[in-house]
């Protein structure tokens, strides 16, 4: 995907920004969508390692380890917040845990009673025998900050899932506050467990790295050095997850958790998967900080550690990799030395003018309040931050635009969709009895559906009898009270909905779910969620076989999106967003038909589409069905049912009143009752009569 550079404009802006962009933001854009993603990092590392050549100042230099450290977390809590939309308020409880994980480890806090137990890690080298004139003597832990970096990453991962778990299910403000009480509990244990921590006094004498025999010591040009490698690295390790297959899944959620679900994501994976890579950033980063300052103390890990970084990554811009770190860098050198600085200027402006207001004045102090100030100006005009997340794309030229009937397109493209072999003669989908009652209402009454492989099988009915539920209920978004749905004679009733696209149902949704802020491609990518492998490692690495099947996901990608002519194709790298309603639906299409589904359910595929649209997309289904895919769909356009349904069925009050072919419903009485109401009986009987 990389090579499709993106060409900033102001086209796919949020419509807030418009009013806010002057010359200055656009030439920022500009520079900062050139600067590609492997550009940012060598970017990144060619400033870090001259910055010490040229300001040799040591508490400058000190400031920028500091700063490092803040990037890092900012990194990590931007994977919970920004790439899965998880507001986690308490993430300097993890930053904590890593703190202490090596702080413990390494200094003479914990001692104890040596017996033979400790022999084989005194023989590792984790710890030390200290001999004492009458009894056994103690243990001292000496695990190297070496092993600690990696091992505080999952230690705090195990914490992060730990935590994460039970807050699956919470989202937006419940989840903050949750996570805002687990970021005060642990400082609180940290302040209470005094065995460990000694309490609010600080950890002492944690020991300070040595590498080849050289000790760190109290420098921080070492620190600074190693925070700019292990910042790079997990720049690095951000933008790769970002750009695979776990980082769409990811976007996915935070987008529309539902379609995410009905696109095949596993939720609860995903989201606790992120919970633990975030944390365990913030655990490499709580032992990199530590062994820099040689002691933790609860204070260090209270709830205005947290505001801090969400600060930083609402200013640097949510979900961007390179937003985040500028972000990050901005302000904790605004905290540890513009502010400081300035606040000397002042009071050296204050002794000389004689004005007393400057002479108090200490903005390091008022660091909330700027904080806060941040907070609104950022809101007020850049709500995408420093540097957004998305580049904004070029629009269409005029023949871009014009739309070239895609039926002769129709043919071209989709190779027959990979299916397991599947009965001819056996029904595809069966229902049987299927019920569903939201309290009083019976939404759903005993319903049975028989769907042959192969055929198109439209269901009518009025508003509200049942259509959309009957839907959720195959494929897993609502859990039925009774009946069964069974795929290919398999029971699929009640699955989670992303195993049921994992079976093969794939569905589009009535009221649009599409991945709002997320390229047509990426949107479409998602749905390639379930017949795709690449984890978290798989993405960092990314093995030949990992970019094998990226590959293919984009080429089976822009094979679907080629169904629809031109419509989409141009768009590829334009945000859901930005595309007309005709062209969602089209794509919600393309999303679901890349899962490689055998049977898709279409919610009113045609609704708000033009005529000529409608018979477009008519032809398409049609297309479809020749091409394997069985389909099942709502629609209320008769036009459309009667030319391309083998079947209709008709629902009212969540009852099947009629079943038919489309002629034989369409002169049913008890049809034409539902729909025209009770007076045309009259009519009909009249007629009959004469
Ligand atoms: P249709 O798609 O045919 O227009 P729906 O399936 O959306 O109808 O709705 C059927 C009935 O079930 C309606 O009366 C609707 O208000 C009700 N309903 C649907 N979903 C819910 C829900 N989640 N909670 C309560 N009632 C619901
Ligand atoms: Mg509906």
């Amino acid at each position: 995907m990389t090579e499709t550079r993106l060409q900033p404009s102001e086209t796919a802006q949020p419509p807030a920004m418009g009013r806010g962009a002057s010359f200055i933001p656009a030439i920022w854009d500009r520079a900062t969508g050139i600067a590609g993603r492997r550009g940012f990092i060598v970017l990144f590392l060619v400033i870090g390692v001259l910055l010490p050549l040229i300001d040799h100042n040591e508490g400058d230099i000190d400031a920028g380890a500091n700063a490092l450290a803040f990037a890092i977390l900012a990194l990590g809590l931007n994977i919970v917040v920004g790439f899965a939309g998880l507001l986690d308020l308490g993430y300097a409880a993890f930053f904590a845990i890593g703190a202490y994980a090596y702080g413990i480890f390494s200094s003479y806090q914990v001692q104890p009673e040596w017996w033979g137990f400790w022999e084989p890690f005194q023989w590792l080298g984790l710890v030390q025998h200290i001999q004492a004139a009458d009894g056994p003597g103690t243990v001292h832990f000496t695990v190297s900050f070496w092993l600690m970096l990696p091992i505080s990453a999952i230690i705090t991962a195990f914490f992060g899932v730990m935590f994460g778990a039970p807050t699956l299910r919470l989202k937006g403000d419940y989840l903050a506050i949750v996570t805002l009480g687990f970021g005060e509990i642990v400082p609180i244990v940290a302040r209470n467990v005094p065995y460990l921590t000694n309490g609010a006094a600080g950890l002492n004498g944690v020991a300070s790295p040595t590498l080849f025999g050289y000790s760190f010591g109290v420098k921080s040009l070492p620190f600074y050095y190693l925070g700019l490698a292990l910042a790079a690295l997990l720049i690095f390790v951000s933008l790769r997850l970002k750009n695979s297959r776990v980082g769409r899944a990811w976007l996915a959620i935070r987008e529309d958790e539902i379609a995410a679900e009905a696109m095949g994501v596993n939720r609860v994976k995903l989201k606790l998967l992120a919970f633990a890579i975030g944390a365990g950033f913030a655990g490499t980063t709580g032992t990199f900080y530590v062994a820099k300052l040689q002691t933790a103390a609860p204070e260090m890990f209270t709830f205005p550690v947290s505001v801090m970084l969400i600060v930083m990554i609402v200013l640097g811009g949510m979900g961007s990799v390179a937003g985040v770190v500028l972000g990050a860098l901005i302000l904790q050198l605004l905290q540890s030395v513009i502010l400081q600085d300035m606040t000397q200027w002042i009071h050296a402006f204050g002794d000389l003018t004689g004005i007393e207001f400057f002479k108090q004045l200490d903005l390091v102090q008022s660091i909330e309040l700027i904080f806060g100030i941040i907070l609104v100006v950022m809101m007020r005009f850049r709500r995408q931050g420093l540097i957004p997340e998305r580049a904004a794309v070029t629009a269409l030229t005029h023949a871009q635009q014009t739309a070239v009937p895609s039926r002769s397109g129709v043919k071209s493209g989709l190779t027959p969709l990979h299916r397991r072999t599947i009965d001819p003669s056996k029904p595809l989908l069966e229902i049987r009895g299927l019920s569903k009652s939201f309290g009083g209402i019976r939404a759903v009454r005993g319903l049975d559906l028989d769907v042959m492989p192969g055929s198109v099988v439209g269901i009518i009915g009025p508003n509200g009898s049942g259509k959309t539920t009957f839907f959720n209920l195959i494929t897993g978004l609502t859990q039925p009270d009774g009946g069964k749905v069974m795929l290919a004679g398999e029971d699929v009733t009640g699955l989670l909905p992303h195993v049921i696209v994992e079976r093969g149902i794939a569905r589009t949704f009535q009221n649009l779910r599409l991945f709002a802020n997320m390229t047509l491609l990426e949107n479409v990518l998602v749905g390639t969620h379930t017949r795709t492998k690449t984890g978290a490692i798989g993405a960092v690495l990314r093995t030949p076989r990992v970019r094998r099947e990226e590959d293919a996901a984009n080429e089976r990608v822009l094979e679907t999106l080629r169904i629809f002519g031109n419509r989409l194709m141009p768009r590829i790298q334009h945000l859901a967003r930005t595309l007309s309603y005709a062209n969602r639906r089209r794509l919600e299409i393309a999303r679901a038909l890349v899962s490689e589904p055998v049977l898709i359910l279409l919610d009113e595929p045609t609704a708000g589409m033009n005529p000529t649209e409608t018979l477009e997309l008519t032809d398409q289904i049609q297309h479809l069905r020749d091409r394997g895919v069985t389909v099942l769909m709502i629609e209320h356009k008769l036009a459309v049912v009667n030319q391309i349904a083998d079947k209709v069925i008709v629902l009212d009050h969540g009852e099947k009143i009629a079943e038919g072919t489309p002629k034989e419903v369409h002169s049913n009485k008890e049809v034409l009752r539902a729909y025209l109401g009770r007076s045309t009986d009259a009519v009909a009987e009249a007629a009959a009569a004469s």
